[in-house]
């Protein structure tokens, strides 16, 4: 079955094409056709495509061309995988993509696993709007454009971030505000990149043979956002993102943890309005307000090794810093795990920020060999700790598009779905 899968932001949408069925899956043999992304959607946009060739190697198509909505986004996307220029085996016409995947960030308290998107699911996803007013309103534009572009029986399924963590215990999604406004205004913690955490306690239950029930890791996703996941007997029992992914880690523009009353404190001695002050936090923090240079992890290591830069030199010791400190408080959480877990593009590539974290956890059992963690990188998967380490470090590489696109063919075939 081939599937479509997206991943829409405000200005840009992402793809990938990845065939699948229940075969495949496990084997692990599911295949990435095409991928790409459309950027800058809503004036002279950006098209980047790539088709897989056989031997793994990939062919491109760049252009440049004025694209209103998401709607003109997504045709282009479909137009051009069904092209005789892309030359897809086996995809000819729309009849030859089965059904499209969407991540969905929130899903609310009630949205808790993959589902087919019907009427009132676009309904409810809309209800979470007010919850996540800067990401469900872009994932819903791919779903109505999906409508429009292949019609209303088109098989659509939401894959959503937050749906991992619906197993946290209420003492770990409660904040310790009046309860009213749990119930009112339903303020908690719902945890984001759900999908990612989710696929690495997958995947590293499937190269250690454990079942599910015996998976006591803590996930550690670093990309542009970044979150820790406790996971325990196989399901979240705790994650540093909250409400919304600004909570927890610092974060390439995000601040992460602080003082809530700094927000007043801002807002009275610079005279910000509510939304900037967000905006701040959101889009000026994290590694680039820290370095005042920028969000780029590979940058921020350039300049404090080649350069002795004080200040990224500082945002890569605070950042791996709240990261010791959520390690810690997770193994206290947990009583104890089996193993921590780096994704994302810093946690996949950066044997430098691995280093920093794992430095100093030897109390906790954490030996990492110098050469596995040098090596493993760009894409690579394996245990950088040392044998006979207490607690074990591993990187595995993220696939969020593989969960996504393996949910969507069973949430079609009407088959159960692994947690
Ligand atoms: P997103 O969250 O947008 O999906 P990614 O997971 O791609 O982001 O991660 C982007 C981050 O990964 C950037 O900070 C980038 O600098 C960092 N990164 C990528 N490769 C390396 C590398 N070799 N060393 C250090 N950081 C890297």
């Amino acid at each position: 079955m081939n599937i479509l899968v997206l991943n829409c932001g405000s200005s840009s949408v992402k793809f990938q094409l990845i065939n699948t069925d229940q075969h495949l899956i496990e084997l692990n043999t599911d295949k990435r056709l095409a991928y790409g992304v459309i950027e800058r959607i809503g004036g002279p946009a950006l098209v980047n495509f790539s088709v897989v060739n056989a031997d793994g190697s990939s062919r491109s198509h760049r252009e440049a061309i004025p694209l209103r909505d998401h709607s003109a986004a997504i045709e282009k996307i479909v137009q051009w995988i069904i092209s005789q220029e892309a030359n897809i085996p086996g995809i000819s016409s729309y009849a030859d993509i089965a059904a499209v995947g969407h991540r969905v960030v929130h899903g609310g308290e009630e949205l808790t696993s993959s589902m087919m998107i019907t009427d009132s699911v676009i309904k409810q996803i809309e209800d979470c709007i007010d919850l996540a007013p800067l990401h469900n309103p872009q994932n819903l534009k791919g779903i109505y454009a999906i409508k429009k572009v292949f019609g209303g029986t088109a098989k659509q399924v939401a894959v959503f971030d937050t749906a991992f963590h619906h197993t946290l215990p209420d003492y770990a999604y409660l904040y310790a505000i009046p309860y009213q406004f749990y119930r009112r205004h339903k303020i908690r913690r719902y945890g984001f990149h759900g999908v990612s955490h989710r696929y690495v306690q997958y995947r590293y239950r499937t190269l250690v043979g454990l079942e599910r029930e015996s998976v006591n890791v803590i996930s550690i996703h670093l990309g542009n956002g970044c979150s820790v996941c406790a996971i325990k007997g196989g399901r979240s029992m705790d994650t540093s993102m909250g409400m919304t992914p600004l909570e927890g880690l610092v974060m390439g523009t995000r601040s992460g943890d602080i003082d809530p009353a700094i927000i007043e404190h801002l807002s009275h001695k610079e005279g910000y309005s509510q939304a900037e002050v967000q905006s701040v936090l959101n889009k000026q923090s994290g590694l680039l307000g820290i370095s005042g240079l920028t969000n780029d992890m590979r940058e921020l290591i350039a300049e404090a090794v080649e350069n002795d830069d004080r200040r990224a030199k500082l945002a890569i010791e605070v950042f791996a810093y709240r990261i010791k400190k959520y390690i810690g408080s997770y193994l206290a959480a947990m009583n104890g795990a089996s193993a921590i877990i780096f994704t994302g593009g810093i946690g996949e590539n950066s044997d430098y920020v691995r280093g920093k974290i794992a430095n100093g956890l030897e109390w906790l059992g954490l030996h990492v060999d110098f050469d596995r963690n040098a090596a493993t990188i760009r894409g690579k998967e394996g245990k950088i700790s040392q044998d006979g380490s207490r607690l074990d470090s591993w990187v595995i590489p993220t696939n969020e598009e593989l969960m996504i696109a393996r949910d969507t063919f069973r949430c079609v075939m009407g088959l159960e779905l692994p947690r």
